[in-house]
Formats: C-alpha cells, structure tokens, sequence
C-alpha cells in the first residue's frame, strides 16, 4: 500500500480524495508534469473501493464489479496487471417455475435458449427491446473517443421510457430485476439514458473482479503517485486566493495553484456547499459455506421480488481467491432505504438467498456486513450534464466524482481525468496524450 504520513507540502494541485476519481485526476495531473499532492482523510486509498480480509476470506466493501468496457478504467489501468475473474456473461433469475438461467447471446451461447425462451414468448417486445436499445449499439465519434449518440434518447425517467417503447411484461421485470442491483435504486426512478449507458457496458464487457478484491484497482492507480499521497489527512476547508487556493488540512495548510475537489458528495457539499443528489443506499451480507449454492458464477435475481435481495452471487465461482481453500463466499445484496430496520436483518437476507437458489441456507456463517447508506448518488431524470458534467468553481477548484457524473466507477474516472483536462492548460501544461510525458511548456504567470 501507498502511504504517506509526513506533512503535505505546496505544490501545482492539491487533489482531495483518493478515491477513483482524485487518484485519476492526480495521475493525468502527474503525467504531465504538474506537481501534486493528493490528500485523503481515510487510512487508505479506494473511497468506496475497499476490501478487507477477514478469516481467510477476501471481502470487498459491498458488492461491486469492475467492467472492462468501461473505456475511462481501460485508459486508467493496465487491464492485464488487475487479472480481473470474470462472473459467468448472463443473469440467473428466480420466478415461479423456477431458477432459469439467461446468457449474454456472443459470450455464454450455453445459455442463450434460455435467453431466447425469454424474449420470444412475446416477439413484439422483442423488437421493441431491440428498438429501445439501438441507440446504444451504434456509437458515434466525439472528439477522439466513440460514445453512444443519446441525444434523441428522451430524457425521462427508466419507467416513463419503458412505458414509450412499449416494454412491458416479464421482460420489463426481468431488465428492472437486474437493475436495481446496479443502480441501487427503484430502476423506474433512474434516468433512462443512464440504463442504456450501463446497458451498453454490459452488452460489451464481462464484469469480474480482481483475484485478491476491488482494492486492487486503487492499489494500482495509486503506485505511480508515491511519496504524494497523504492518508488520515483530511481537508477542512478550500479557500480562493490572489495566486490560487489555500486548503487548510488537519496536518497544516497547503497552498497551490488549484484544487481539485474528488471528494464524495457528501463530502463536497460540506467544503463547497454543493448541492448533493440524494443519496442510495445497500447492505452486502458475506456468508461462508462449504457448499456453494450454485455451480456457475451467475448474478442471481429473484423476480418475483419475495425478500430484500436485490440479488446474490457465489464469489468463489468467478473468482476462488476469495475464500480458503475448500470453502466458498457468498455475497447477498438489498436496497438500504431510511427505517429498512428488520427488513434487511442477516436472517432475512439468508432466508432469501436459500429461496432464490433453493438451497438450504441453516449452515451458512455470516462473516461480514456492509451497510452504506451513502453508496451511489441517485441520477434520476432529467439526467443533463450529469451525463458528462465536471464543475469548475471560482476558477481554480474543480470539483469532480461520481456525483458530478455517472454513479459508477466509469463515472467517476472520466470526470477524474475531465477535472485534470480542464486544469493543464492553466498550468501551462500538455495533456499527456497530446506529447511527451511531462512535457511543460512555458508557464502561465
Ligand atoms: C457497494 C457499492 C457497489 C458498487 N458497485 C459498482 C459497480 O459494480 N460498478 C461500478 O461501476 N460502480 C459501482 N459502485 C460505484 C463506485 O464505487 C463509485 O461510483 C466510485 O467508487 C466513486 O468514486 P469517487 O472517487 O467519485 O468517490 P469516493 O470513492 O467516495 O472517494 C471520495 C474520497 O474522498 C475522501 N474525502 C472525502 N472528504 C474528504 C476531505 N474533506 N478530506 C480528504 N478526503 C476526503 C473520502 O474518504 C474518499 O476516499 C459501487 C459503489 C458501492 C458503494
């Protein structure tokens, strides 16, 4: 782990937050040359992107994966070095007939039959699905990236666009099913050109997650800043002035030529007084067995919706690291609302689980529980510049992270490195891609 403990001391940008998106924005800072120094109140570096050890088990801080065709982690990390296990490409859902399995058709045609059985007891909702979905499959050129053309997509909320194309029935069920566990939220809420971005995603990469944890992914973004990280440091308060900003930390003020504020929303709201989306909240459960419930490595849904999960995966099945030999993890996951109280209790999250895989679930042993009540920033319609916003405050304080963007890792990456964009040529800096590394040319002011 990367840490430094010594004072900070003044530099070009003081990045505030170690989570994905201060650890992008500090990274394109550095590479192209600026001075940086990155300050992070917690005792390591990931924000949302933890994972402890715990008996012998890897447990990650809530349920998360990382998505290859995520193009802002592509251009982040070197994908090989995360060694990323991928979950089975497809969907388990539990319904009344019982546990059927759903394959993404080019990467698990095992399952597609059970995909297509699906679709075609209503062709005309297949077409509509199809309809809804084709802004998404071509992509258009913006700048030098390729990105989804969204801007005839209506910029309503996930239910009101379902009711427009015509989705409806069990496929509408089944895609809501599978998407409160991405979003964290009632998916009818969630702004309807988000869906579609997370559905292309989904269409183009197989999530996993890295052998040892999610942490892996800060651990490896964070390596090149050595010696310019600050953990248990915590900033205060950010000040503008004459030559730039002044941030009082509890280990001292540090004075540069700008900010970047990559701290949560939360957190931005309390040194800015920015205004927040609200926030959604989730509960994972981590249970040991020796049995695994499922022999694939399938995210299970229950549609019928008759207990709190919003769904359950065998950890062991994509990725074996993470339990001991012999034994197997499961991690369970419900919406965690204001007053869920009882409703989201250990037993109740197990019971849930048995039902869904049809298991027996007695001797399962809980060995962890997260609850975030603060783990994603809603986006509901209309989504706006959420869907490529950074903020610009005052000049020299930027403010950016997945509240200012899309809730995702994808998210808050881009508006990582869109924060650091906006600042180099302040700085009389190149955009690293635009040059040789830590090309500098002649300073402004
Ligand atoms: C349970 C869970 C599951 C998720 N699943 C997925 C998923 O499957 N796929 C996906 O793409 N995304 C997922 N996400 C979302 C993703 O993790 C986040 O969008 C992303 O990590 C946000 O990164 P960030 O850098 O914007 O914010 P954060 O990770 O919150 O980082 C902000 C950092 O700022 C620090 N900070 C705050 N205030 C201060 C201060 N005053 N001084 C110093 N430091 C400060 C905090 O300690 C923190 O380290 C999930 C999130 C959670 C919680």
């Amino acid at each position: 782990m990367v840490a430094t403990h010594r004072s900070p001391s003044d530099a070009d940008v003081v990045v505030i937050g170690a989570g994905v998106a201060g650890l992008r924005a500090a990274a394109v800072l550095h590479e192209a040359g600026a001075e940086v120094v990155v300050i992070e109140r917690s005792d390591a570096v990931g924000g949302r992107v933890r994972s402890d050890d715990v008996d012998g088990y890897v447990v990650d801080r809530g349920f998360q994966v990382l998505n290859p065709a995520y193009p802002a982690l592509r251009r982040a990390v070197d994908l090989g070095r995360l060694g990323l296990q991928p979950f089975t490409a497809g969907l388990a859902v539990r319904d009344d007939a019982g546990l059927r399995r759903l394959g993404h058709p080019a990467r698990a045609p095992r399952l597609l039959p059970g995909a297509l059985a699906a679709l075609v007891r209503n062709p005309g909702e297949a077409f509509a699905l199809l309809r809804w979905v084709r802004p998404i499959l071509v992509a258009g050129r913006a700048g030098h990236q390729l990105v989804p053309r969204l801007d005839h997509v209506p910029d309503l909320d996930l239910h009101a666009g379902l009711d427009a194309a015509g989705i409806d029935g069990e496929l509408r069920a089944t895609l809501e099913a599978f998407l409160a566990g991405v979003v964290l939220d009632e998916p009818g809420r969630v702004a309807q050109r988000y869906v579609l971005l997370v559905l292309r995603t989904f269409l183009l990469g197989n999530p996993g997650v890295p052998a040892r944890g999610v942490r892996a992914l800060p651990e490896l973004m964070a390596a090149p800043l050595t010696g310019r990280l600050h953990l248990e440091t915590e900033a205060a308060s950010v000040r503008t002035v004459a030559d730039g900003v002044e941030v009082s930390t509890s280990a001292g003020t540090v004075r540069a030529r700008a900010a970047v504020c990559a701290a949560d929303a939360a957190g931005a709201l309390r040194l800015l007084d920015l205004p927040a989306p609200e926030p959604r909240g989730v509960v994972t459960q981590w249970w040991a067995t020796d049995e695994a419930p499922a022999a694939d490595a399938l995210v299970h849904v229950d549609l019928r919706r008759r207990g709190p999960l919003v769904n359950t995966a065998v950890m062991t099945r994509a990725a074996p690291a993470y339990a001991p030999p012999g034994s197997h993890l499961v991690q369970g996951s419900a919406l965690l609302s204001p007053g869920a109280g009882d409703a989201v209790a250990e037993q109740r999250m197990r019971t849930h689980a048995g039902e869904i895989y049809g298991v027996d679930t007695a001797h399962w042993r809980p060995i962890a529980r997260h609850e975030i009540p603060e783990a994603l920033p809603a986006l509901p319609a209309p989504a706006g510049d959420r869907l490529g916003g950074v903020v610009a405050l005052e000049g020299s304080v930027v403010v950016c992270g997945d509240h200012r963007s899309t809730p995702s890792l994808q998210g808050a990456l881009s508006s990582g490195e869109r924060a650091a964009r906006l600042l180099l040529p302040r700085l009389g800096l190149a955009h690293p891609d635009h040059g040789a590394r830590a090309a500098r040319v002649a300073r402004a002011g």
